[in-house]
């Protein structure tokens, strides 16, 4: 398949983005088990807790979360069309009541100085930059309180210059393990802990899920150049991490603050 390496998502507009992943379930990797894997490593929670869930989406990762937690979580995304869905699936699981969502941006969320025990985000805060978002969402928590994101990394030292390439075009933000755990510390939290993603968060969970939701984009779209050439962008990244996945994927990161 042809493809223009240079193709970059930013150019896509917002609202045909969202019109897209309106029909997945996921909007980035991830999976029930990597939600829950990552909330074990997290204590103190109760009925009073107070959650965000930061660029939440339709709210997969955020309905799991409220099954396991009996406490209030507010999802918060930019995109109201994803913010509709994720209030319609809390109300279908019966979560109206203490699961909630509002369409804010990140780098303006609309809490108090340490009001929240746990500040949640898979696969968001690249939106501000990882080191941005852990910078001034701190604020918002409680001496105790933790995060929960999940980011891109490189694996290694070293990599291909066509997996390098993409990713400075997409998100030059990407950084090593290592770095990251640096940037978590000196952000003010201990890092309690970091894992990656298991190959079938991009797999099963969102490569295979967008490939039925492509087909039905095509459909919709016929004929459309840019939703040709948008799913030829998404089927471009899954190729590239079938070809690349040693070198690069998705970590949690899982860290407390213990200073006011
Ligand atoms: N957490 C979800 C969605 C990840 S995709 C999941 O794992 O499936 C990234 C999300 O960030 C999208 O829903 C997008 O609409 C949202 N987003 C992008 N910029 C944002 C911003 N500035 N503030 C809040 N959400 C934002």
């Amino acid at each position: 398949m042809s493809n223009d390496n240079n193709t970059s998502i930013g150019e896509f507009d917002y609202n045909f983005i969202c019109d897209f992943f309106s029909n997945t379930q996921r909007q980035g990797p991830g999976s029930p088990e990597a939600t829950l894997k990552a909330l074990n490593f997290i204590d103190n929670l109760h009925d009073g807790s107070i959650i965000a869930d930061v660029g939440c989406g339709t709210g997969g990762q955020t309905m799991v979360l409220a099954r396991h937690v009996n406490g209030k979580i507010t999802g918060l995304d930019l995109f109201p069309g994803f913010i509709d869905l994720f209030n319609a699936n809390a109300r279908k699981m019966n979560l109206q009541d203490r699961v909630k969502g509002i369409v804010r941006s990140m780098d303006d969320l609309p809490f108090q100085n340490g009001e929240l025990d746990l500040i949640w985000s898979e696969g968001s805060i690249y939106n501000i930059g990882f080191e941005r978002g852990l910078n001034e969402w701190r604020k918002y928590l409680k001496k105790g309180g933790y995060v929960a994101v999940s980011e891109s990394a490189w694996f290694t030292e070293e990599r291909p210059a066509e997996i390098y390439d993409y990713w400075m075009e997409q998100y030059p933000g990407i950084d090593t393990i290592p770095n990251q755990v640096a940037m978590v510390q000196k952000a003010g939290y201990v890092p309690v802990a970091s894992f990656i993603l298991p190959e079938n968060c991009w797999t099963k969970h969102y490569f295979g899920p967008l490939a039925k939701a492509e087909r039905m984009f095509l459909d919709k779209h016929a004929g459309d150049k840019t939703a040709e050439k948008f799913v030829e962008f998404q089927r471009h990244d899954a190729e590239l991490y079938r070809k690349y996945k040693e070198f690069y994927g998705y970590v949690f990161y899982i860290a407390k603050k213990v200073k006011p």
